[in-house]
């Protein structure tokens, strides 16, 4: 694939192309589908108010949410891969725009089924489902009932619900803020001669750049345009923790980090364990820093010296076919039938391959009930990168294919919690596969050094952040008001302990800790660290292991939404709740090191 001239989507051929026929066979078939949904949502409205009449009521309710919802899935997601594939296509964007409008409208109309449910008697709803007629909906109800404890009275919900869309306000405010308004003030940054804007995109770029000087320079302006509006982003920031506090109290959650875990069933201890853990192998990932100072030729390490690659790239190029059989041979562990049914995708309308002019840049997966676990990618055959990416997205959609093939629709969904696991333990296969086989000790050493590259902004600096944010809401639970001040100081002391004795920081540094958009999800980017750790745990697990092993990571893949993540985990062979997987993780990146240690 020649990368200077990017196609029109009209000229890519359909080989290259994902095949949605497995979800309509034409827009005109979408179409018929989308006039569908009113009706199909006046057919739920109608139970209102009667879900708690009797269980052959409440059955029939349930069908018809099941196939409103299914419906509403199916058309949405039709449409959205369209759009994504090509955002300059007018046809696309405009029936996307109509499928996120049916989505909404559906929304708000079928609003009342979640509360009507918790508000039947509990003794009452579950002696009907546990009736076998329900079989398909008991966990999609005991998942609601789950939250029960936590509801209020319909007057003190309505107020809430009332208060949520002002509650988004810090969260819209910072994006716009950082996104708008400043990004157009960062400056500019001289590469190779040529002046180049400096924006929230382009400011990766140039930290990956292997000229020092424009790390600097682009380091340096960025944060000093943050520093400039210190006052309103620890404000916002201040607000959206305030908010979580709020929530948190008003419900009666014992703290905001309760509140935040307890919808998946993980126990704050996970949380802590991971924070603990991290912890105790810090003297690791300072041993990597100094490795770094020394290959990348430095008298002093300095904090925009973390993101250039240790090695520069090697020349590669494997084709897409190439990468596909790749990833067959790296997941042999996984069996015949999984590595067929993968490829077989890869090579036969799963992926839509190459770029085009208006695709989404980057890559994900997308699966639903109905059709196959598309995948959208960029590949590029000079980039060994790509290889990885298509062994990640092909987990995602490995995962959400045994999801949907072994779930009734209400509950085939997995959790964020689980998400990146199948992905993750890929990645990992195709890296081992990659370097047992790697020709030149150029190559093995460009493949440690992306490694612990990867685990480390996984594992250890998400693990960071996690750690700043319980800070930060511990400190408005216990009374402390978020000031600039207390903002920066908590972050540099993190900075310090996580980077350890090499690293040199610039006086705002510390701004890092007010420019993270995720920081707005509280309690989110944890789950990356606990996602690397048991990925990494049940790669080791499955590729030492025999039948069993593999066996009890198909049952995990197989799961779906009909558990919660810790369950589902465990009984794939990792137990969420101990620190070993944590460890697990760290001692990879331990062996990693020391593999580059030896080589560099
Ligand atoms: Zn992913």
């Amino acid at each position: 694939m020649a990368d200077h001239k990017i196609p029109a989507r009209k000229d890519v051929s359909a080989e290259n192309k994902w095949n949605l026929s497995s979800i309509y066979k034409s827009d005109e078939e979408w179409e018929e589908n989308l006039k569908l949904i009113p009706q199909y949502t006046k057919e739920v409205a109608a139970f209102k108010g009667k879900l708690g009449s009797n269980p052959e009521t409440l059955l029939q309710a349930l069908k018809a949410i099941e196939k409103a919802n299914l419906q509403i899935e199916t058309v949405y997601h039709y449409a959205s891969l369209k759009h994504e594939a090509d955002e300059d296509d007018t046809k696309a964007s405009d029936a996307y725009g109509r499928a996120l409008m049916a989505y909404t409208n559906m929304e708000a109309e079928l609003s009342f089924v979640d509360p009507e449910l918790q508000e039947i008697e509990d003794s009452k709803i579950r002696e009907w489902i546990a009736k076998p007629e329900f079989a398909d909906y008991k966990i999609f109800i005991e998942k609601l009932l789950y939250f029960k404890k936590y509801i209020l009275s319909e007057k003190e919900e309505r107020i809430l619900s009332l208060q949520g869309q002002a509650a988004q306000t810090p969260e819209t405010a910072f994006s716009v803020l950082t996104n708008v308004d400043m990004n157009k003030t960062f400056g500019t940054v001289t590469e190779n001669g040529v002046e180049k804007p400096l924006t929230e995109t382009t400011w990766g770029l140039f930290m990956h750049s292997q000229d020092r000087k424009v790390r600097e320079e682009a380091y340096k302006k960025f944060y000093a345009k943050f520093e400039e509006h210190q006052n309103t982003i620890a404000a916002l920031y201040s607000g959206s923790v305030n908010q979580d506090v709020f929530s948190m109290r008003a419900r009666g959650y014992e703290s905001s980090l309760h509140a935040a875990l307890y919808g998946n069933k993980v126990p704050v201890s996970v949380y802590h364990n991971l924070i603990d853990c991290i912890h105790k192998n810090l003297p690791v990932l300072h041993e990597y820093y100094s490795l770094r100072k020394k290959a990348l030729g430095l008298d002093e390490l300095r904090h925009y010296d973390v993101y250039v690659p240790l090695v520069k790239s090697v020349e590669t190029k494997t084709s897409y076919e190439e990468a596909v059989e790749i990833c067959r041979k790296a997941m042999a562990p996984l069996g015949k039938e999984y590595t067929d049914r993968l490829c077989s995708g890869l090579l036969n309308g799963w992926a839509d391959r190459y770029e085009n002019v208006g695709k989404r840049s980057g890559a994900f997966s997308s699966g639903c009930y109905i059709g196959d676990p598309f995948i959208l990618l960029n590949y590029h055959e000079e980039n060994i990168r790509d290889v990885f990416t298509m062994a990640h997205e092909g987990g995602h959609s490995m995962h959400s294919w045994y999801s949907v093939h072994n779930n009734p629709f209400m509950c085939y969904e997995y959790t964020i919690f689980e998400a990146e696991v199948a992905s993750t333990f890929n990645e990992e296969l195709v890296f081992e596969y990659l370097l047992k086989n790697a020709k030149t000790p150029e190559m093995k050493k460009y493949l440690l050094a992306m490694r612990a590259d990867d685990i480390l902004a996984t594992l250890h600096r998400q693990t960071m952040f996690a750690e700043f944010e319980l800070k930060a809401h511990e400190y408005v639970e216990n009374g402390t008001p978020l000031t600039p001040e207390l903002l920066r100081k908590t972050y540099r002391e993190l900075l310090e302990l996580y980077f350890g004795p090499e690293m040199h920081f610039e006086d705002n540094s510390d701004m890092e800790g007010l420019r993270i958009p995720h920081f707005y999800s509280a309690f989110y980017v944890y789950k990356y660290a606990t996602g690397i750790s048991a990925a990494l745990a049940l790669a080791h697990r499955v590729t030492t292991g025999g039948d069993k092993e593999r066996e009890d990571y198909f049952k995990f893949l197989k799961s779906g939404g009909s558990r919660y993540p810790i369950e589902s985990l465990k009984i794939a062979g990792v137990d969420m709740e101990s620190v070993e997987p944590v460890q697990a993780a760290c001692d990879t990146f331990k062996d990693i090191v020391e593999q580059l240690k030896d080589l560099l």
